[in-house]
């Protein structure tokens, strides 16, 4: 049976120097770091999510400003208020959830973040010094899985490793990853032909698909460390991952459960992205 990659034990321990990364700030600068989140409309999912990053922030200590706007809000508005929180020195981090209403780009949105605060490290500018190796923040996900790798001491160097989804949020920014640290990546996607034999080829397997027990037992081999990404609904409503939990974890040597894999894990380098902005923009 696979080890368990406990995404909610390693969250705790980073959380818990966060913390005293935090207070440190605090005792330095007479301020706590500050993040906004900016949501609009009322989706349930994202409702969600940025509560938890909110009660997230207040545990560690970042004071979390959580700015609300209906989906009627103007593009313009939106922008406004991104152009004065990029001017607001409390504010160190921005964050818009997404996905927007339609009748906003979202590129002109994230375009319009100061990359100095862009936490998500979404911007271009941030996207373009991930692929150069020259970054201040990485992308929250990726990133977080990078850091259960190195907490179970799973080496990447000269291993074959798997990304199955080229999301510019998940898929693309772990290969990249992936190949810094040495890795030998082949990125899969809806288009890819014979997916299962590339798969079995691989040492690490990453699934970041958004389909319910995508990665079978037959696709994985044996001893292969793998990796769920997923999020999705199973017919009762629990959350189930891109992975067939049970089956794969006959095969693999070590895996991530969903929930308790890789999700706390986003959510604590988002904290960890806002200490690291604040100290720069201390600079
Ligand atoms: P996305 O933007 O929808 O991308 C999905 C990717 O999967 C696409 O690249 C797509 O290929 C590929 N794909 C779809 N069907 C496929 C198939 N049959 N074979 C191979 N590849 C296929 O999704 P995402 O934003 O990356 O998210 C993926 C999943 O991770 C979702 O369940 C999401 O909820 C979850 N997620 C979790 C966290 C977390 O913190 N745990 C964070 C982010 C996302 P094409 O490019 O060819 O369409």
């Amino acid at each position: 049976m696979a080890e368990i990659i406990n995404g909610k034990i390693v969250s705790a321990k980073i959380r818990e120097q966060i913390a005293r990364d935090v207070s440190d700030f605090k005792t330095a600068e007479g301020r706590a770091p500050g993040l906004a989140v900016i949501v609009v409309g009322d989706d349930p999912a994202s409702a969600v999510y940025v509560r938890n990053k909110h009660k997230a922030c207040l545990e560690v200590g970042i004071t979390s400003y959580q700015i609300e706007f209906p989906a009627s809000i103007s593009e313009e508005e939106l922008l406004f208020k991104i152009d004065e929180l990029n001017r607001d020195e409390s504010v160190n981090g921005i964050l818009v959830q997404l996905p927007l209403p339609k009748h906003i780009n979202e590129s002109a949105v994230i375009n319009r973040i100061d990359p100095k605060k862009d936490v998500d490290a979404f911007h271009p500018e941030n996207v373009g010094r991930i692929m150069i190796g020259d970054y201040s923040f990485l992308p929250c996900t990726p990133a977080g899985i990078m850091a259960l790798l190195d907490y179970y001491n799973v080496t990447v160097e000269g291993k074959r490793c798997v990304v199955i989804g080229r999301s510019n949020i998940v898929g693309k920014p772990m290969a990249l990853l992936l190949l810094e640290r040495n890795g030998t990546v082949t990125v899969c996607h809806s288009k890819t032909r014979g997916i299962l034999e590339i798969c079995r080829e691989a040492d690490i397997i990453v699934v970041a698909v958004g389909r319910k027990e995508f990665l079978k037992a037959d696709m994985v081999k044996p001893g292969a460390v793998i990796i769920d990404v997923g999020i999705n609904r199973g017919a009762d409503g629990k959350l189930v991952g891109d992975v067939a939990f049970e089956g794969v974890s006959a095969v693999a040597s070590m895996i991530t459960p969903v929930p308790g894999g890789v999700g706390p894990m986003t959510i604590t380098m988002l904290l960890q992205n806002t200490v690291t902005a604040a100290r720069m923009q201390k600079l």
